[in-house]
């Protein structure tokens, strides 16, 4: 714990007046263009990763980067993108899954999830993600980057479930985009739907 409070001690005193004037922006109101939604995995960096600086995503974050189908329950997840597409009008929606993804290998095999039944229960969002990948690879041999990509199709379809999101859709003002973080290489992939396939989003 010490070193966090050393690393708040280093923020204050070295990194904010740094940057004085976009902290001093960003004290009174905020207006990010990009709903990021990813896994809570502590490997994943939104702003590392994307190169941004606090004001420019607005970040959501659970096991296995879900997106609840809206109406099933009230929760974190659906108040966040509410707000980030009605009131904050964000431009864009990132859903960003990873390689070893928890939440994945347990939608892959929720029968090592008994002694933990609220994480079973939250993993089954990803299911039909899993049920996805067995079309091609069959039953017993689906692996687990297919699963992610997979997961990721299926959380930006329940994207379309948000009625905020789905006012915004119709109106033609917000773009939804699909990417796979590869840890250790730094990569990112994007799903491009004409192929129905992840390609490098830096090509
Ligand atoms: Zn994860």
């Amino acid at each position: 714990m010490q070193k966090l409070i050393d690393g708040v001690a280093k923020f204050k005193s070295e990194v904010v007046p740094e940057h004085q004037a976009l902290f001093d922006k960003l004290a009174t109101g905020q207006s990010p263009d990009v709903l990021f939604i990813t896994c809570a995995d502590s490997r994943i960096d939104p702003a590392m990763i994307t190169q941004t600086m606090p004001g420019e995503l607005f970040v959501c974050r659970n096991a296995g980067n879900v997106v609840p189908p809206h109406g099933q329950s009230i929760e974190g997840t659906t108040a966040s993108i509410e707000f980030a597409t009605a009131v904050l009008g964000v431009k864009h929606i990132v859903v960003c899954g990873h390689t070893d993804c928890g939440a994945i290998k347990g939608a892959m095999a929720p029968q090592n999830l008994d002694a933990i039944p609220r994480v079973q229960d939250w993993v089954d969002h990803a299911r039909a993600a899993v049920k996805a990948a067995e079309a091609t690879q069959g039953e017993g041999n689906v692996d687990l980057l297919t699963a992610t990509e997979r997961n990721v199709v299926l959380q930006m379809s329940h994207l379309n479930s948000h009625p905020a999101v789905a006012a915004r859709l119709a109106a033609g003002d917000i773009d939804v985009h699909g990417w796979v973080y590869h840890i250790g290489s730094g990569d990112v992939t994007a799903y491009d739907s004409a192929s129905d396939s992840f390609k490098s989003v830096t090509h």
